[in-house]
């Protein structure tokens, strides 16, 4: 075999995997299509450090959520990656959403995370500015600098001895006797085919199509793009909000509702709303129109917002299964021996949390990989100190 594990996709969820695994194995590739990392889903979203509240009780979002947002906050603190603790307010407008904010605080508890009902005093003395009869506090909720993130993990591959290879795009996956067989599109539009023996999609918002490759087919698995779009709210009234500031979710979780983020440069912007896309098209636009929904969402909380304190400002697209309407999908995450393709992991349908879960993740496919070292004469560990 040329190399021994490749993995597809350097966003932020490949760029964990890649560095957990280059710790581990020689002979690592990670393959991206773009000049450089995080040029997709993981540059276009929230930031947020979530703490693992809505997800159902035993789902891989609840499990590898809560364990996520500890790695993470350790890891940053390890590489002095910019992250704030901020902490997050789920708010209650109105009579019937206090007792939705009752059954969140019991799911929450479901999954291990400690949530506080907090009066209006109290709430007045956060944040003075946002209405709320009573609300949710999230003590381990934060944000951090993804970009930071990714460089960090790009650094700690190359220095583990992994190889990154940007501007070639996966065009092909042949499923040889034991391995695959990789055809990459090089930037000069000329060819090269390769072997691995483990092969890790982590393809984003192309992982179902990576997955149709190597031949899987399953309407289960197939991604419908779901646009969410961002409005910044304006200086001088993004000072007036120092925390996260959520409304009480949608019952299907197609989003969390539009929220106020907070990032590490002092911006603060609403979103992200929810549109299913009629197809999977790269529509990154923000649709002016939306101006007034966005405010007249956020102006139930935040009191002190006109419609003109807010501009478009971005949007990121979702790699959804779950469709319109659908209970919440869980991530896919599958050694696929099972379907007869051994060796072959698939990431399919890593929406939110997937920032937060990276590096358990991560540990959750190294562990994947290690099953598979009876099939496969995978090499030494070469640096077995690292767990
Ligand atoms: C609007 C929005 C808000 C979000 N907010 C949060 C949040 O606050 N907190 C949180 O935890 N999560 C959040 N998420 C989720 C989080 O952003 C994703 O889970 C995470 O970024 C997914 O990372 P990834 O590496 O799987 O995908 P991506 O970042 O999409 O990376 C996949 C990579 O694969 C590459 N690729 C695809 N096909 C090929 C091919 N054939 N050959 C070579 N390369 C290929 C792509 O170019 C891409 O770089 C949000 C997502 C969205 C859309």
């Amino acid at each position: 075999m040329d190399a021994e594990i490749t993995i597809i996709g350097a966003g932020v969820i490949g760029l964990a995997i890649a560095e957990k695994i280059s710790q581990g194995y020689k002979n690592v590739f990670l393959i991206e299509k773009h000049k450089t990392f995080g040029q997709e889903t993981s540059s276009r979203n929230s930031e947020v450090i979530h703490a693992g509240i809505y997800y159902p009780k035993g789902s891989l979002k609840a499990k590898l959520c809560v364990e996520g947002k500890r790695l993470l906050y350790n890891y940053c603190k390890q590489y002095e990656i910019p992250h704030n603790n901020c902490g997050k307010l789920i708010v209650a407008t109105s009579p019937e959403e206090i007792n939705v904010i009752e059954g969140i605080k019991k799911t929450a508890a479901g999954n291990g995370v400690d949530l506080k009902i907090m009066e209006r005093d109290q709430i007045a003395e956060m944040e003075p500015e946002i209405f709320a009869l009573k609300a949710l506090w999230s003590p381990d909720t934060g944000i951090i600098d993804s970009h930071s993130l990714m460089k960090r993990f790009e650094t700690n591959i190359l220095n583990n001895g992994g190889q990154i290879v940007y501007g070639s795009e996966v065009t092909g996956i042949k499923k040889l006797k034991e391995g695959y067989e990789i055809t990459l599109m090089n930037p000069d539009r000329t060819e090269y085919v390769f072997t691995t023996g483990i092969l890790i999609n982590s393809a984003g918002l192309t992982s179902d199509k990576v997955a149709e490759m190597t031949g899987i087919k399953d309407d289960h698995l197939k991604i419908v793009f779901c646009k969410g779009e961002y409005f910044r709210i304006k200086p001088p009234k993004n000072r007036l909000i120092r925390r996260l500031i959520y409304p009480v979710p949608h019952q299907n979780m197609e989003g969390i509702g539009i929220h106020v983020t907070i990032d590490m440069n002092g911006g603060v912007k609403l979103g992200p709303d929810v549109t299913y896309l009629d197809s999977n098209d790269y529509d990154y636009s923000v649709d002016p129109l939306k101006q007034e929904a966005f405010w007249k969402s956020a102006h139930k909380f935040l009191p002190f917002l006109g419609i003109d304190d807010i501009a478009p400002e971005m949007a990121g697209i979702r790699p959804k299964t779950q469709r319109p309407g659908e209970p919440i999908h869980d991530f896919y995450i599958m050694e696929e021996s099972a379907r007869g393709y051994m060796g072959l992991i698939n990431l399919i349908g890593m929406e939110s949390p997937g920032l937060t879960s990276c590096l358990s993740i991560a540990n959750y496919v190294m562990n994947l990989i290690k099953d598979q070292n009876k099939y496969f004469n995978l090499g030494q560990h070469i640096h077995s100190q690292h767990n």
